[in-house]
């Protein structure tokens, strides 16, 4: 069919078209008629949007989304400003994200994390974190995949925390 047929059509009539031709894709022999259809469908749909008519997604659909995801975005991101205080651990590099109200209330002139809080105040047998310790570098050789990883699961937590907590864990398992 030349595409002229589907210009002559009204939009109703191309919907009805564009639909009957769907169907016929739906149902015909992939190995026979069903490429035949779609290429039909092809010129249909280049016929329409030349008068503007979109079936399916509109071209600007997708542009709106995105438009609106980056203003959704912004907002949130304007709410957590104002909202949100963000606190670094300087023991063990977490950094946490609270409500002002909580950070002026745990956080606001304090050096550690809760976590790391209950350590320094005495730690008991078998649990906790110790607080510090002697620095030693290293260089660590380790397949790219583990990198990833590590890099994905460690968020705002310094290399060195991390792997810092890592080893503790281990340590912790063994000792
Ligand atoms: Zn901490």
């Amino acid at each position: 069919m030349a595409d002229k047929f589907y210009e002559d059509m009204t939009v109703d009539e191309l919907r009805a078209e564009y639909e009957e031709i769907q169907r016929r894709i739906e149902t015909s022999d992939p190995d026979e008629d069903q490429k035949g259809w779609k290429q039909e469908l092809k010129i249909l749909k280049k016929a329409a949007e030349r008068r503007g008519i979109y079936f399916g997604e509109s071209p600007w659909a997708e542009i709106e989304r995105y438009l609106q995801a980056a203003e959704q975005d912004m907002k949130s991101l304007e709410a957590l400003d104002t909202q949100k205080k963000t606190f670094v651990c300087e023991n063990c590099g977490k950094s946490i994200s609270v409500e002002s109200r909580i950070y002026e209330k745990t956080y606001r002139g304090e050096k550690y994390c809760l976590d790391c809080r209950h350590m320094h105040g005495g730690r008991r047998e078998g649990a906790g974190r110790p607080s510090l310790g002697v620095t030693r570098k290293v260089s660590i050789t380790l397949p790219e995949e583990y990198w990833e990883v590590i890099e994905d699961d460690r968020g705002d937590m310094k290399l060195s925390a991390y792997l810092r907590e890592l080893i503790i864990g281990k340590m912790d398992e063994i000792l």
